[in-house]
């Protein structure tokens, strides 16, 4: 029996192109068009259904499979390259970034290492971190996932330097007294994880007071920092948050820098969200301090808007940043010249093959500049005190908590209902505008009181966006409140 030798290149190439073109211009209508369309609307059962059809035995041709990306997956997107998304804190992406993604899977380049163009490009995009966020250029670092990754490879770094052992060789096990990670009671959820997948359990990461701004209160820090010496425990890291998720907060990164340098702890800076403030002339004062740290991650996920995904860890000391994740097998061994020489990237973090996520950052970064990321953020900084204000000043709407940066948390509050009712309110309004398509914006709880959130994390909001959002929120809780009146 002979076999016809396979490939999965097409056997039309020109037929291939005619797609690949259409998908282009498609592309670039449906981001041209995006403010026309609603930001978000529920699948119909028979779409969602054809995404539980098992594995296909056999193949159909290239235009079929994109026929049903144009029906079933174009109109249902998470919404947030909508200028009215502002759920959470995401990045609305970008057309260049997204032209990278392609070029870089057209290359097809491993990024685990080795001496080839996509990898000078990797480690220069990591070097312009270190120059965006003021670290120096002998710094370690590595572009990963995004925020919850980078922050994993900071602390592990912590960890391993702190502990005093050879962690590496002899597990937490051996840890001579129980290691202990501060954050404030704001943090994010990422870190928990972090700390549980270290082996040091939830219980290693205390949760620090925070102030009424929602920053780390330190006189509470040098307290637990106190108690845990005394109780026989190994206080090991500081976790400073520059920009928290539920109100944008920046603990005082000057103070626990001093902090931990008196008290010789770790610093560590979960930059996620504001990290970036130091490209902005407006916003860097707010995370004056944030060289100072031992570890940084950052989100270009985020207020860079590179389509998902890419995050960012800096270690200051890159022999430590090396010394946690280093190692060397046989099949991995460099050359003096070629292919596998040079220093292997995969040595700064948990993975062995990486994709090549840094050059949709370096051609948005090259096209646009710094500079203007860095207005596109103080932009973000103003439309939030436009929206405050217009929440301040619109009857029955209330600010719940003082704007810090680009993240307002506020409420529908027509007085006199108990609190269970005016979350239900607020949830209902929040559920409509997403359903109906208008807005999305997310909700959280802010000592102890339900609040939306806005995260005005977009490049392509208007103040107009934001004058309807408070339209629609009055509009509906009026709408809400009459028909339960009514009801
Ligand atoms: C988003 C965020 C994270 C997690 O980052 P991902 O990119 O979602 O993994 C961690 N910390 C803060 C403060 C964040 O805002």
């Amino acid at each position: 029996m002979s076999h016809t030798p396979e490939t999965l290149d097409p056997a039309d190439w020109e037929a291939h192109r005619a797609v690949a073109h259409r998908m282009v211009d498609d592309a670039v209508n449906y981001v041209r068009d995006v403010r026309s369309r609603p930001v978000w609307q529920d699948m119909p059962p028979d779409v969602r259904s054809r995404f539980r059809d098992g594995v296909p035995e056999d193949g159909q041709p290239l235009p079929e499979i994109y026929r049903q990306i144009v029906t079933d997956v174009l109109p249902y997107p998470m919404g947030n390259i909508h200028p009215r998304f502002w759920m959470w804190y995401m990045g609305a992406s970008n057309f260049t970034g997204a032209l990278g993604d392609f070029l870089a899977a057209i290359l097809g380049s491993n990024l685990g290492g080795g001496d080839h163009a996509a990898a000078e490009i990797d480690k220069q995009v990591v070097n312009w971190m270190k120059e965006m966020t003021g670290y120096p250029p002998e710094a370690g670092g590595t572009l990963v996932s995004g925020g919850s990754m980078a922050n994993l490879i900071g602390l592990t770094v912590a960890r391993n330097t702190m502990s005093g052992i050879d962690l590496r060789e002899l597990g937490v096990g051996a840890l001579p007294a129980p290691m202990r990670f501060y954050g404030s009671d704001q943090i994010h959820s990422c870190h928990q994880i972090a700390v549980e997948a270290m082996g040091l359990g939830n219980r290693a990461l205390r949760r620090v007071p925070s102030d009424a701004a929602c920053r780390m209160d330190l006189s509470a820090l040098h307290g637990a920092i106190a108690d845990d010496r005394a109780a026989g425990l190994h206080p090991a890291c500081v976790i400073a948050t520059a920009g928290t998720v539920n109100t944008g907060a920046i603990d005082d990164l000057q103070a626990i820098a001093d902090i931990c340098a008196a008290e010789g702890l770790w610093m560590h800076v979960d930059g996620c969200i504001g990290a970036l403030l130091a490209i902005a002339p407006r916003g860097r004062a707010l995370v004056r301090g944030i060289a100072r740290a031992d570890s940084i991650a950052l989100d270009p996920h985020k207020w860079l808007h590179a389509p998902f995904e890419v995050g960012c860890a800096l270690v200051r000391d890159a022999e430590a940043h090396l010394g946690a994740f280093s190692v060397m097998p046989e099949y991995l061994e460099g050359a003096p010249r070629g292919i596998a020489s040079g220093a292997w990237l995969h040595d700064f973090g948990l993975q062995t093959s990486r994709g090549f996520r840094a050059l949709k950052v370096w051609m948005a970064l090259k096209e646009h500049g710094l500079a203007k990321f860095g207005r596109l953020i103080e932009q973000d900084l103003a439309h939030a005190r436009h929206l405050t204000e217009r929440i301040a000043a619109k009857p029955n709407l209330e600010l719940c908590f003082p704007t810090a940066i680009n993240i307002v948390c506020f409420r529908y509050d027509p007085g006199g209902l108990p609190e269970a009712a005016v979350k239900q309110l607020n949830t209902e309004i929040m559920v409509r505008m997403q359903e109906t398509g208008i807005a999305a914006v997310s909700d959280t709880t802010v000592r102890g009181r339900h609040c939306l959130r806005a995260a005005v994390n977009n490049h392509r909001t208007t103040k107009d966006d934001l004058d309807i959002l408070v339209e629609e929120v009055a509009r509906l809780g009026a709408v809400l409140v009459s028909e339960t009146l009514v009801g």
